[in-house]
């Protein structure tokens, strides 16, 4: 007979509760903690999670069992993240955070009161528990960022592209709000490549990435949907406003001035538009668009054609 398999299972969230309790009773006996004790219980905690959000949340509302802090922002324009906490007040304590030359964003500390010399010090202290969850916690956003980019245009990929969708479609049957889409393809691109290098034809379509993204107010909803084809997902907004947006973002396309050999190189985009119907699938929804993209290759291209 073969014995039963004995399976041993640790509930972590049960065991953490159980951690929590044992130092309840302290807790409730009002005595302040004091700063090797929050230092020990912080460099628990914030391992709890790889988002910078939930890691400054919990330190923000950690480090008020020692000294009453009434804002906190953290900020990394490179790693495109602004984060507030509680209310902003009068009297501020600024840190920029470097570690071995690298830069880990910048913290904001406010409150009503002054901060006292003391207190500087041991908040200074408490920033060090922060030093390595927050260095993985940006380690962590970058890799999300990178899988979901295009390397060549930092446009989506294909996996955000089909995210994006898959969100906004259902938002909009959710809340009956229109949706958009811009199909949209570089005119005569092989041209480019077969003239001037396939060097030259990346270039140019950074450039095209670059100019569609200065000109949208979301630049999260282009995607590189194929070679020389992008996507631009534009939610809540009807086919005339799309189409507005589509014609915008053709002339912006054709006002590049792309250099090359000291000569300029034209460019021009082609582009169809689509608006998601009652009931369709969104693979029906990119046909209809791809449809709408040929009629404007078909008549004569560097132009817009809407779905019917
Ligand atoms: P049309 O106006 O009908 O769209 O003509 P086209 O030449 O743009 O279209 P076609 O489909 O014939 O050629 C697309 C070209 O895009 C061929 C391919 O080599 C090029 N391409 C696709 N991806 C890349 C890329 O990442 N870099 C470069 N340089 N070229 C690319
Ligand atoms: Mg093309
Ligand atoms: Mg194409």
């Amino acid at each position: 007979m073969v014995p039963p398999k004995q399976s041993n299972t640790i509930d972590f969230d049960a065991a953490k509760l159980q951690r929590l309790a044992a130092q309840e009773p302290r807790q409730r006996t009002g005595r302040p903690l004091d700063l090797l004790e929050l230092r020990q219980q912080l460099n628990l905690q914030l391992q709890v999670s790889l988002e910078a959000e939930r890691i400054l949340a919990v330190f923000f509302s950690e480090i008020q069992r020692l000294l009453p802090v009434d804002y906190l922002a953290y900020q990394h324009t490179g790693a495109d993240l602004r984060l507030e906490f509680g209310d902003s007040a009068q009297h501020s304590a600024d840190y920029r955070l470097i570690h071995d030359s690298e830069y880990l964003g910048e913290l904001c500390f406010r409150r009503r009161q002054r901060f006292a010399e003391a207190e500087l010090a041991q908040l200074e202290s408490l920033m060090a528990c922060l030093l390595y969850p927050l260095r993985n916690a940006l380690l962590y956003r970058a890799a999300v960022q990178s899988a979901l980019r295009d390397a060549l245009t930092g446009t989506g990929n294909r996996i955000a592209m089909d995210q994006a969708l898959t969100r906004e479609v259902e938002v909009a049957r959710r809340h009956l709000q229109p949706l958009s889409v811009l199909m949209l393809d570089l005119d005569h691109f092989k041209q480019i490549n077969d003239r001037h290098g396939h060097s030259i034809g990346d270039d140019a379509l950074r450039a095209v990435a670059a100019a569609i993204k200065a000109s949208l107010r979301n630049v999260d909803m282009v995607f590189r949907f194929g070679g020389e084809e992008f996507l631009v997902l534009l939610s809540n907004t009807s086919g005339s406003a799309a189409a507005h947006v589509g014609e915008r973002l053709r002339r912006a396309v054709e006002e590049l001035d792309l250099v090359i050999d000291g000569k300029p190189l034209p460019l021009s985009i082609s582009l169809g538009c689509a608006s998601l119907n009652a009931g369709e699938s969104v693979d029906d929804l990119l046909r209809r668009a791809d449809n709408a993209l040929y009629e404007a290759k078909r008549d004569g291209r560097n132009r817009l054609a809407c779905a019917s």
